[in-house]
């Protein structure tokens, strides 16, 4: 029978029934190590108890009412957030793209309101925001946005981490207000930037007036070891964006404001149907708790720790290997050429990866990934990348 979803996917060739911790069942019968989960979705792994009887329960309550009236799930984990993060407001979406078009719309609210029309927002090189058309512009990826313009301007480009560009960006458009960034770039190639250049970006946007908007939707809720990657360079942004992680399985984004993003948004200005439902919000309540009492945090740091310095190690001087990179459980294996064919050899051998910018082997695993399962990744991974270069030279 000829399949009626859309091509838009090139999927391999299994398919899950279910799934428990880091391991997923094929219907092949076979079990998979899950060192992707989900692209980065499954911080507790597949059918965490906690997860499970929380969803349970509040389905049996109440799955959905419209956000024209109070939702108190919705305030329960917004106050959570906000404890979390230093800021002072949540507005709930469904996704990380929506997130990210809720940081745009307000960046062009935030400068509509002081007299700047048409606001500009820098962005990186390599960057990732989303498949929507405004995240898409604000996207440094040239082949995502191929086929797809005119696409909204605004937007400005500039090398990742060098901050001599964004004061240039700023010199030549005088309407810019907000940068937009990741702290550990995902589909970017696992690319972190560093401390300096994120404290100086904090500054630059401090004297400039200009809003600091962090995309945590990669890298948020634990996956570096703290709760959102830019905590490592000890600074706050106006507004920082929430997904994948964030409910563990269940759709949600959030896009959280303080400083100057604070009281932007008005009523009416923007919204969701779907945003914050009672059911995604207490999910993921779950999971930020559960996170927390299962020590889950210091778990991904530890346990990154080791999968990184297992990988460099057993990775050590193999020619086409350039570079073991990342923090906590979110890591990547630069090779020197493209390695697509990888994600369909390690399925083979039992293990879930994906590749990034055609040369980035990555790997999310879930967060309660222990260190026997480590080392079990490496095991499986690292003969696949030495079979991988030698079949491809
Ligand atoms: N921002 C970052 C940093 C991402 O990695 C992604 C997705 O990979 C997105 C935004 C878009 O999120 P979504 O696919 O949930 O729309």
């Amino acid at each position: 029978m000829s399949s009626a979803l859309s091509n838009i996917f090139a999927r391999l060739p299994v398919s899950f029934s279910h799934g428990q911790g880091v391991w997923l069942w094929g219907t092949d019968g076979r079990r998979y190590l899950d060192a992707l989960a989900g692209i980065g979705v499954n911080s507790l792994g597949h059918a965490h108890p906690k997860l499970v009887a929380a969803i349970t329960e509040q389905a049996q309550r109440v799955i959905h009412v419209s956000n024209l009236y109070e939702v108190p799930q919705q305030e329960v984990l917004a106050q959570k957030l906000v404890a979390l993060s230093g800021l002072t407001e949540v507005f709930y979406s469904s996704s990380g793209s929506e997130a990210n078009e809720g940081a745009i719309k307000l960046a062009r609210l935030y400068g509509y309101r002081n007299g700047n029309n048409h606001a500009h927002i820098i962005t990186m090189d390599s960057s990732w925001h989303g498949r929507t058309i405004a995240t898409l512009a604000a996207t440094g990826s040239p082949k995502a946005r191929e086929g797809f313009e005119p696409l909204p301007s605004g937007f400005i480009q500039v090398a990742y981490n060098d901050i001599g560009a964004i004061e240039k960006a700023g010199k030549d458009e005088p309407r810019v207000n907000a940068v937009l960034l990741e702290t550990l770039q995902g589909e970017g190639g696992i690319r972190p930037a560093d401390i300096d250049y994120l404290k100086a970006v904090r500054k630059l946007c401090d004297e400039r007036g200009w809003l600091l908007m962090i995309d945590e939707v990669q890298s948020g809720i634990g996956r570096t070891g703290k709760w959102f990657a830019h905590q490592w360079a000890d600074i706050r942004p106006d507004v920082m964006t929430l997904a994948k992680g964030l409910g563990g399985g269940v759709p949600i984004g959030a896009t959280l404001m303080g400083g100057r993003a604070a009281g932007v948004f008005k009523p009416g200005n923007h919204g969701t149907t779907f945003g914050g439902n009672p059911l995604v919000c207490h999910a993921a309540l779950t999971v930020l708790e559960t996170l927390e009492s299962e020590g889950l945090l210091a778990n991904a740091e530890k346990v990154g720790e080791r999968l990184k310095a297992g990988l460099a190690s057993a990775l050590a001087g193999v020619q086409g290997v350039n570079e073991v990179r990342g923090r906590g459980l979110m890591l990547g294996v630069e090779l020197d050429r493209n390695c697509g064919p990888i994600a369909r050899m390690a399925l083979e051998a039992g293990l879930l990866i994906n590749i990034t910018r055609d040369r980035v082997v990555r790997l999310l695993p879930p967060l309660v990934l222990s260190e026997s399962e480590a080392d079990e990744i490496i095991a499986r991974l690292v003969p696949v990348i030495k079979q991988f270069l030698a079949d491809s030279p």
